[in-house]
């Protein structure tokens, strides 16, 4: 099986209103190389991209965390008090503390192991201030977390570490937290995605992930760089918009990473953040997965870091018909571009 990045063309022709011209416009589906699920681009909507994400409120912003920080229970004194507790055996106390942040349960959980993870001075960071520093501090908690869960959870074989960040990436919190799930089973689409690279291990005798990022660091169109041993790039065919990936080279599970990994991903994370800020995104979700402990074959860890509309308000939903029923993402900024924007920000 060779690794090939299908794409289809089709062409949508239309008379302008007033004039009658005649009008051609190509749209694009790009299909993933490993499950097929597919995206797509169309050259009219290149030059609607502003139009599309809407323009950050930072007004309204401004209002939210001066609101939300009244009752807020990620903040001082309540996160000490108010949030629930896990069993001594699991971590002395109930809550885990880092240099600067803490775990515990998720009220709500949605797993058998649902926790949350904050900054509790912070109550508001810009995608920006997810510095290296603190990102570190937080996911070296993760992984202390993690190790506990293995030790006193040996069912749980699956791991991911997950971020709504702004109410249009989902977050019912504005304070900047994290989330880790873990089960017995991933999700149907996560698993969806370990069968195909378990199938894909098999026929070639190689790891699909590997071969991915062999091809795009020799293609050079989608590669961006490396944080140790992450290697960063944008998919052909993206889940959401501004889509960037980043994969271990070795670690096949979320179980494997070990300290001096956890720093490296935080590196790279704050590179992909700094950006989002930069260009004025103000929401994004982040996933962190691997395959499941005793399913490793053909596996690696895998982060993925999309964009999500911008706040305002009345802001428009960025999953409708297209993505939640026929399951098409669209693609408004091309990956080669975000790439392209991305790649400077990896060279120091
Ligand atoms: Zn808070």
């Amino acid at each position: 099986m060779k690794l090939f990045f299908r794409k289809r063309q089709e062409t949508a022709v239309f008379h302008l209103p007033e004039s009658g011209q005649e009008i051609r416009q190509l749209i694009e589906y790009r299909e993933d190389a490993l499950i097929g699920r597919t995206s797509v681009i169309s050259e009219g909507l290149l030059q609607k991209a502003s139009i599309f994400f809407g323009e950050t409120d930072a007004e309204l912003i401004r209002d939210m965390i001066q609101t939300s920080r009244q009752t807020c229970f990620f903040c001082p004194p309540a996160v000490f008090k108010a949030t629930p507790t896990y069993a001594e055996a699991v971590c002395p106390g109930g809550r885990m503390r880092g240099q600067s942040t803490l775990l515990f349960p998720n009220l709500f959980p949605l797993a058998a192991i649902h926790s949350v993870l904050t900054w509790p001075d912070h109550h508001f960071l810009r995608p920006g201030e997810f510095s290296s520093e603190r990102l570190t501090d937080l996911f070296l908690l993760a992984g202390q977390f993690i190790a506990a869960i293995r030790r006193v959870y040996p069912d749980i074989r699956f791991l991911s570490l997950n971020c709504n960040y702004m109410p249009p990436a989902g977050a019912s919190v504005l304070h900047p937290h994290f989330q880790i799930l873990g089960s017995r089973e991933p999700a149907h689409r996560l698993r969806e995605v370990m069968d195909a690279a378990g199938v894909w291990h098999q026929t070639n005798g190689h790891c699909y992930w590997n071969d991915l990022i062999d091809v795009e660091r020799r293609t050079g169109d989608r590669w961006v760089g490396m944080s140790g041993d992450w290697a960063w790039l944008t998919p052909w065919s993206p889940l959401g918009s501004n889509e960037v990936m980043g994969i271990h080279e070795s670690a096949e599970t979320v179980f494997d990473l070990e300290d001096n990994d956890w720093r490296s991903l935080a590196d790279g994370l704050s590179r992909v953040l700094k950006m989002y800020d930069d260009q004025h995104y103000s929401s994004f979700n982040v996933c962190l997965t691997g395959g499941c402990c005793d399913t490793t074959a053909g596996q690696r860890c895998v982060i993925r870091v999309i964009s999500r509309q911008n706040v305002r308000s009345l802001y428009r939903n960025d999953e409708y018909f297209l993505q939640k029923i026929h399951g098409i993402e669209l693609i408004v900024s091309p990956p080669e571009r975000v790439a392209a924007d991305l790649r400077p920000r990896f060279e120091s």
